[in-house]
């Protein structure tokens, strides 16, 4: 039986960085620098408004001031330590190393009419999904918000200047389906939510539809997500429509049955008005029958939702394949025969281990940093 991990080893946390802080603690921040409170909306400018990132580029403050801001509130959070492209070149991988030598990763895709980054909240994952390969190497840390924010400042700012090709010019999605599962370090994702759609300068100003929260179906954090007052998407990692399959697929099941994450995912679309998407990796001979197409259709009837099916993508030493395309087709074909709304998601990044399940850069650590407990 596999142990789920809810609380991450002790660890040094990052550097505090702007991003971390809201607008009154900014201010705060700010003021304990020695610095008049106005900075810290100019210093937010810079970042949110125009994604600088460093204080030289900030032509417009006197030179001790950047530095006094730079060294309080912009430490050097995420270094690409690598970049890969695949699609021809409108996906882009980005393995981060962090201030302690964890590594983690996201992917940046581009299509015709928007831009979308998958980032990772945690590095590894405790969730243990066994056809997973972040789930395979189990939990390092939780992100802190700054280091999530860093993983879409730098993708707005890769949108920015063109680094895809031609596209939209801005970024204007953000889905937490990177290394992580984020509901499992709430707090962290929850500041970086805010700092994503809260307006210039204050974040970065994304529509809250167009960021969409991915989990295994932590219950009570998705009753505590309903109460936050935000219109941002859930989505619901299911995988099967049965607590046999369901435990073996998803472990945390065993806490959480199919029911009740269904329950709270309904709560959820009642208090947002949003529609929950429901996701569903579909594996050869394992989830992919008619039987199980018939019994999802029937809990999903008539509610507010959309299933994504994601043709399961392979991960090294799994036994497991997605399914025969004709089995795909007919598991759609089912669902919609009960209204469900139904779409087969794309496999972007394949060839670069940056599909959805593929994100398992190994998640060392570098030398104890200072601050070490
Ligand atoms: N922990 C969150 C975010 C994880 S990644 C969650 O579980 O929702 C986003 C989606 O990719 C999840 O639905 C996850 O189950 C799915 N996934 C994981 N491994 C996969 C694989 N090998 N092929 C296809 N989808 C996979």
């Amino acid at each position: 039986m596999t142990t789920l991990v809810f609380d991450p080893p002790r660890r040094g946390k990052p550097p505090r960085h702007l991003a971390d802080l809201d607008v009154a603690e900014r201010r705060a921040a700010v003021a304990a620098l020695g610095l008049p409170p106005y900075r810290a909306d100019q210093l937010s400018r810079h970042y949110f408004g125009s994604l600088r990132r460093r204080a030289e580029q900030m032509t417009d403050l006197p030179a001790d001031v950047r530095d006094a801001l730079a060294d309080g509130l912009l430490p050097p959070l995420v270094e690409a330590e690598r970049s890969l492209d695949c699609d021809n070149g409108a996906t882009r991988k980005t393995v981060w190393r962090l201030y302690d030598g964890t590594l983690v990763e996201s992917v940046l895709m581009r299509y015709p009419d928007r831009t979308t980054v998958c980032v990772s909240s945690q590095a590894g994952c405790g969730m243990a999904c066994p056809f997973c390969a972040t789930g395979q190497a189990g939990l390092t840390r939780n992100l802190s918000t700054a280091e999530i924010v860093e993983q879409v400042v730098a993708a707005a700012r890769d949108v920015a200047t063109g680094v895809l090709g031609d596209g939209p010019p801005r970024l204007g999605n953000v889905v937490f389906m990177g290394m992580g599962e984020p509901l499992a370090n709430y707090d962290a994702v929850l500041g970086a939510v805010r700092r994503i759609v809260d307006p210039s300068p204050a974040g970065l100003g994304l529509a809250q539809r167009h960021v969409t929260v991915s989990t295994v179906g932590l219950v009570p954090a998705i009753e505590r997500l309903s109460g936050e007052g935000l219109q941002v998407t859930l989505a619901v990692s299911l995988h099967a429509p049965d607590d046999e399959l369901r435990d073996t697929l998803v472990p945390v099941n065993t806490r959480w049955k199919v029911a009740e994450v269904l329950d709270a995912a309904w709560r959820y679309a009642d208090v947002t008005g949003r529609r929950v998407s429901i996701e569903y990796a579909l594996i050869r001979d394992v989830n992919d029958q008619a039987d199980r197409a018939h019994a999802l259709g029937a809990l999903l009837r008539g509610r507010l939702t959309h299933v994504n099916l994601i043709p399961l993508n392979p991960t090294t030493g799994s036994p497991w394949t997605a399914s025969d395309p004709r089995d795909e087709r007919a598991f759609v074909r089912i669902l919609r025969s009960y209204g469900v709304s139904t779409t087969v998601r794309d496999t972007r990044g394949r060839e670069i281990d940056a599909a959805c399940g593929q994100l398992a850069t190994r998640a060392t650590t570098g030398p104890i940093s200072a601050n070490e407990p």
